[in-house]
């Protein structure tokens, strides 16, 4: 049996505007024989220094007058009404609300008025809350100190540090997250910045990694949250084990599917990986995964 996929994006999100589709995506839930799964859109609070550099085709959002991109705010009251005709479309299917809460250590009480907009008192009105990290401290700017920058996107972080620096950056930010009392149930995409490694730059080098990883899992693992397992890359076992040995209690898998073909993907291996590594499928597909 498929484990939940716990991290998918639809048209609500502001870089799925196009090719997300939450009641296409449902379909596709059903026919690959998926029983749950959570729709975790973007929040994102962050604005990202562009440094005069195209913005993506697939962004939605504004410029700033400091020529930082923010991106278009979740419209959660159409969102929600939406999860609700696809629960009543789909009555099989086990449908989570949630989002995608970027960097929500720094931008305390900007997600409680969010939600709080949409009638919820607060993120335990949904059902599942990622937390995760997309941003760096902006070096030329002096990162967060200033008002005008502060922050570049992870794949633009590339551009200014060495590919192993812009990894540990990551991971330290990570840790922040992981040791705040931010509202959040599952750290996302521990890997998020292995998307964009140089290959120019080679394998990547995991001994230099290693205690970087530890202490970000260590923190996770402390606060008693989820480590999800995200299979946009093939995450590297030796994470998984990592996490068993820090002591976490709870795997959480998400494709991070940003259009309905991407759903579920790569869950059979990976679900397999995750088992042979000292974690046990929950007793319903919406549950966690805890230890074996
Ligand atoms: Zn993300
Ligand atoms: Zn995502």
């Amino acid at each position: 049996m498929l484990p939940q996929d716990g991290h998918v994006h639809s048209q609500f999100s502001w870089d799925a505007i196009a090719g997300g589709d939450m009641h296409a995506t449902c379909a596709r839930a059903v026919a690959i024989g998926l029983r749950s799964l959570a729709f975790t859109e973007h929040v994102d609070l962050t604005p990202w220094a562009l440094h005069g550099r195209d913005l993506p085709a697939h962004y939605t959002g504004r410029v700033d007058e400091h020529g930082r991109f923010l991106a278009q705010p979740l419209a959660i009251a159409a969102y929600l009404e939406e999860v609700d005709r696809c629960r009543r479309a789909f009555p099989a299917l086990r449908i989570l609300s949630g989002v995608e809460l970027s960097e929500p250590h720094r931008h305390p009480g900007a997600v409680p008025g969010l939600l709080a907009a949409a009638g919820l008192a607060g993120t335990g009105g949904l059902d599942r809350v990622i937390g995760s990290v997309h941003a760096l401290d902006d070096v030329p700017t002096g990162g967060r100190h200033t008002d005008a920058a502060g922050f570049v996107e992870v794949v633009d972080g590339y551009l200014q540090r060495a590919p192993v620096d812009v990894v540990v950056a990551y991971l330290e930010e990570v840790t922040a997250l992981a040791g705040s009392d931010a509202d959040f149930a599952v750290l996302g995409h521990i890997d998020y910045p292995l998307r964009s490694w140089p290959e120019a730059a080679g394998p990547v080098p995991w001994p230099a990694l290693e205690e970087a990883f530890r202490v970000a899992l260590g923190a996770l693992a402390s606060s008693g949250r989820a480590l999800e397992v995200n299979t946009r890359l093939p995450l590297s076992p030796r994470v998984v084990t990592w996490w068993h040995e820090a002591g976490g209690q709870a795997v959480v898998f998400g494709s991070d599917a940003h259009r309905p073909d991407d759903l579920a993907h790569d869950f059979v291996e990976t679900a397999a990986m995750v088992q042979a590594h000292g974690f046990r499928p929950g007793a319903v597909p919406h549950e966690f995964w805890g230890r074996a």
